[in-house]
C-alpha cells in the first residue's frame, strides 16, 4: 500500500498527479537532498506521533544551503505541511515520511547555482526497515564512505546515496543483512544508512561528527538517553575496523533501522552473538519514547490529530 497524496509545487494533491520530467536536474545529476522521518501510531491515544519533526527539517535546510537552494519555506511550514498530508492520508499504524527537496530546472549543464528548486513530501505506512533488526549479520562493505571534501554525508544529498547504495547491494548480494562503511583513512564510519555505536568494557563508543558520518536524529537521541536514562555517556572517538571484531556489543541506530543490534561482523560473532544488555535496554527504552511514553521526552512526539475525548465516567 502506498499514501494517495503528496505536496508537489505549492500544495496537496494525489500522489499520481505528482510526476517530474525525465529532463529534471536532479534526476540527472543526483542534485537534491531529503529526510527520512517516522510517524508511530499510539493506540491508546489513537494518535499518530511524528518523531523529532522540526529537527528533521532543521536538518534538511542545512543540505539545501549546502546546495545552493533557497526554499521559501521555514522548519515550522514544513512541519505543519507534514502534519496537514499525514492528517489527509488518515493512517492508523507507523509511516514513514519522505520530504525531497531538488533542482527542478530542466536543462543539461552540471552546477549547483542559479537553478529552481522544488520539494516533495510524501508518505507511506512503514514497518521494519533491515531484516534481523534484533541480530544483524554485517559485513565491513569493500567501498569507502565519500570524503566531506568529495561529497559531504552531513548533508543528506541524494546522488551521496549511490555510495550507500553500492556497499547495501554488495552486503545483500553477498548473504549479508547490512554493511559497515569505513572512511578514507580507514576508520569505522557508519552503515549504509545507520548509523553505529560498540560497547566496549562499558564504554559506548560512537564515530565522531568528522569521521564522515550523517548527523543522525537517532543517533543524538540515543546518546542523550544514554547519559541521561542508562548512566553511560557516550564518547566519540574514532574506531578501528579491528575494535569491532572485539567489541562487547555493536548496534546501528536510525529513523528507518531504529535500534538494531549486530551479533556478527565479517563471519565473527559479537559478544555473545545475541543481542547484548545496553542494546536491548535501549531499544525497550526508544521504542517507548518515539511512542510518546516517556514525558520527558513526549516534546519529540508531534501529535497529528486533534486529542480523542476521553469519555468521563458516569
Ligand atoms: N547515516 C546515513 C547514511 C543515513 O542515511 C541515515 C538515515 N537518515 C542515518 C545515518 C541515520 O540518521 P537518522 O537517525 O537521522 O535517521
Amino acid at each position: 500500500m502506498k499514501g494517495q497524496f503528496a505536496f508537489f509545487k505549492g500544495q496537496i494533491v494525489g500522489i499520481e498527479d505528482a510526476k517530474i520530467s525525465v529532463r529534471t536536474h536532479a534526476l540527472n545529476y543526483g542534485t537534491g537532498c531529503f529526510e527520512g522521518i517516522r510517524g508511530y501510531w499510539n493506540d491508546e491515544e489513537q494518535q499518530m506521533l511524528v518523531f523529532r519533526l522540526h529537527e528533521h527539517f532543521e536538518r534538511m535546510i542545512k543540505s539545501c544551503a549546502l546546495l545552493f537552494m533557497d526554499l521559501p519555506y521555514s522548519a515550522d511550514d514544513l512541519s505543519r505541511i507534514t502534519i496537514d498530508l499525514l492528517r489527509r492520508e488518515g493512517y492508523r499504524e507507523d509511516a514513514y515520511i519522505r520530504p525531497l527537496a531538488y533542482k527542478s530546472d530542466e536543462m543539461i549543464g552540471v552546477r549547483l547555482h542559479g537553478l529552481k528548486d522544488e520539494i516533495s513530501i510524501f508518505a507511506t505506512p512503514f514497518g521494519q526497515y533491515v531484516d534481523n533488526e534484533e541480530g544483524a549479520r554485517v559485513m565491513v562493505s569493500s567501498w569507502r564512505r565519500v570524503d566531506d571534501n568529495s561529497m559531504p554525508a552531513r548533508g543528506k544529498i541524494t546522488g551521496t546515496y549511490v555510495n550507500s547504495a553500492f556497499a547495501k547491494s554488495e552486503a545483500l548480494m553477498n548473504g549479508y543483512d547490512e554493511a559497515i562503511v569505513l572512511n578514507q583513512n580507514g576508520h569505522v564510519s557508519e552503515g549504509s544508512a545507520e548509523n553505529i555505536f560498540i560497547v566496549r568494557d562499558g564504554v559506548i563508543i560512537t564515530p565522531p561528527v568528522f569521521d564522515n558520518i550523517l548527523e543522525g536524529i537517532t543517533r543524538s537521541t540515543v546518546m542523550q538517553l544514554c547519559g541521561e536514562r542508562l548512566g553511560m555517556p557516550v564518547q566519540e572517538r574514532s574506531i578501528d575496523r579491528s575494535e569491532l571484531y572485539g567489541a562487547d556489543e555493536v548496534f546501528f541506530t536510525g529513523t528507518g533501522v531504529q535500534i538494531a543490534a549486530v551479533v556478527e561482523i565479517d563471519k565473527r560473532r559479537v559478544g555473545s552473538g545475541r543481542m547484548g544488555p545496553v542494546a536491548a535496554g535501549l531499544r525497550d527504552l526508544y521504542f517507548d519514547v518515539v511512542r510518546g511514553r516517556v514525558p520527558a521526552y513526549r516534546h519529540w512526539c508531534t501529535p497529528v490529530f486533534e486529542p480523542v475525548a476521553v469519555p468521563t465516567p458516569a
